[in-house]
């Protein structure tokens, strides 16, 4: 007989990229969907495997599936061991999740898995009805679980995609976009860093399997594919290799990666392009040399950063650049000198995001309200110049501007006022029900 896991992946009418951020995960003001490359990993080794079988049960993908029906769609299915994703912004909704799950069927055998989980181990284990917290990502623990020996990067299977709904994986214009990597984790050492928290040493994935990687996805029908590796073009001749590969072979698809900026030079950035390079975004973080400098964080000066931005442009390859607000050491001259260096680089995209620390180093008993339910932020009592309402207040003007400037006042107020206010009345609506699943579901009903 098979072990049957359940893979489960849930949705609290907000839109979480689960594996953003580490795993910890990131609330996104957006409609676009991403998947959870590590969940759709370890269910392909499941499903690859003679003794196990999978099922996978992505909310996102099942039309938004919500808490209740969620419930009821669990409890009508048989399989030995139910694995519930989690994210830092979710993760009360989730221990909720678990509990009915185990109320409903007492028997049933449930794993907790995403980083905000080994947070919370000690917490989990005298307060959750979980069976089992896993503390290292999930497709690492599935693939020693199945194979007796440890994998990484490198070792995992081509995701298939197939297991699931991948066509609801879309972006907000509505195109199938589907997530490899090429790379886990980042050589570089910045000390607020989630994913190398996580993801520990730099690894690297052979360029066959990559090709491999995105043959699948391409017969699939991916319009877009989005490398998720942290540092994409860290080993530039690997990606070299890619692209010719891409060209030599006529794959015609298009493709976003992350990466630091000043490792792109003119030679790669005409390659990439040929290839089919469509979007890069890279993390500028601040404008103030001496913050950058406490945080390790060594992104290249403005100057290169600005002169990389141009020529990518000139190019025709978007750039999306990522900024920290709200560092304890900002004040109001810090926050606008990250903004000055934002016009002064000029990307296509800006996302201008609160900072929130996920090193708990020292503080005992950290209990899941130390995450603010769905909102990219925790509630690390830290020492800061700025208050959160001031930091919340410079994001949302320094976001309008940079709209207002860079496209005109009424994509401003409609991306940066109107659809954040529609998602704070969203939250507002469902924050005093987070540990409630059936009343967020029935608020949430009534609000779609
Ligand atoms: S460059 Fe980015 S991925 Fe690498 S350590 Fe710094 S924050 Fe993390």
């Amino acid at each position: 007989m098979k072990e049957v896991f359940l893979l489960v992946r849930p949705y609290y009418g907000v839109n979480i990229h689960t594996d953003a951020q580490g795993e910890y995960g990131t609330v996104l003001h957006s409609n676009d969907v991403f998947p959870d490359l590590p969940l759709i990993n370890a269910a392909t080794i499941l499903n690859q495997s003679e003794d196990h079988d999978v099922i996978v049960l992505d909310a996102y993908a099942e039309n938004k599936m919500l808490p209740d029906t969620l419930l009821k769609t669990i409890a009508s299915m048989s399989c030995d061991k139910i694995v519930i994703k989690t994210t830092a912004a979710s993760v009360r909704s989730d221990i909720e999740l678990v509990r009915r799950i185990k109320m409903s069927s007492p028997d049933s055998y449930v794993i907790v898995s995403g980083q905000v989980v080994s947070d919370l181990e000690d917490w989990l284990k005298a307060n959750s009805a979980a069976d089992q917290i896993v503390t290292e990502p999930l497709d690492k623990y599935i693939y020693r679980y199945v194979n007796h020996r440890n994998g990484t990067v490198n070792d995992m299977p081509t995701p298939d995609y197939s297991l699931v709904n991948y066509r609801a994986y879309t972006d907000d214009n509505g195109r199938v976009r589907l997530t490899i990597q090429a790379s886990r984790s980042c050589p570089m050492h910045c000390t607020y860093c989630p994913y190398t928290k996580y993801y520990g040493a730099y690894e690297s994935r052979d360029v066959d399997k990559v090709m491999e990687d995105i043959r699948s996805l391409v017969s699939l029908g991916a319009e877009i594919i989005q490398f998720r590796d942290q540092f994409f073009t860290c080993d530039k001749e690997k990606v070299k290799q890619i692209c010719q590969k891409m060209i030599d072979e006529g794959i015609k698809v298009s493709w976003i990666c992350e990466t630091k900026i000043n490792s792109i030079d003119e030679e790669l950035a005409k390659l990439m392009k040929k290839a089919g390079l469509i979007l890069v975004c890279f993390g500028v973080e601040s404008g103030n040399k001496e913050i950058l400098e406490t945080y390790n964080s060594n992104k290249g000066d403005i100057d290169t950063q600005k002169r990389i931005v141009k020529m990518l442009k000139d190019k025709g390859i978007l750039t999306m650049a990522f900024y920290i607000i709200g560092f304890p050491e900002d004040t109001w001259e810090t926050v606008h000198a990250t903004y000055r260096c934002a016009e002064e680089i000029d990307s296509d995209i800006v996302a201008f995001n609160e900072y929130t620390t996920f090193y708990f180093d020292g503080k005992e008993n950290i209990d899941p309200g130390i995450f603010r339910p769905f909102e990219n932020s925790t509630n690390v009592d830290t020492d800061c110049n700025l208050s959160r309402d001031e930091i919340r207040y410079a994001i949302d003007l320094i976001s309008a501007m940079y709209t207002a400037n860079h496209d005109c006042l009424e994509k401003s107020y409609t991306f940066n006022h109107k659809i954040m206010s529609e998602y704070r009345k969203n939250i507002a609506m469902i924050a005093g029900c987070v540990e409630d699943l059936q009343l967020m579901s029935d608020r949430l009903r009534q609000i779609r």
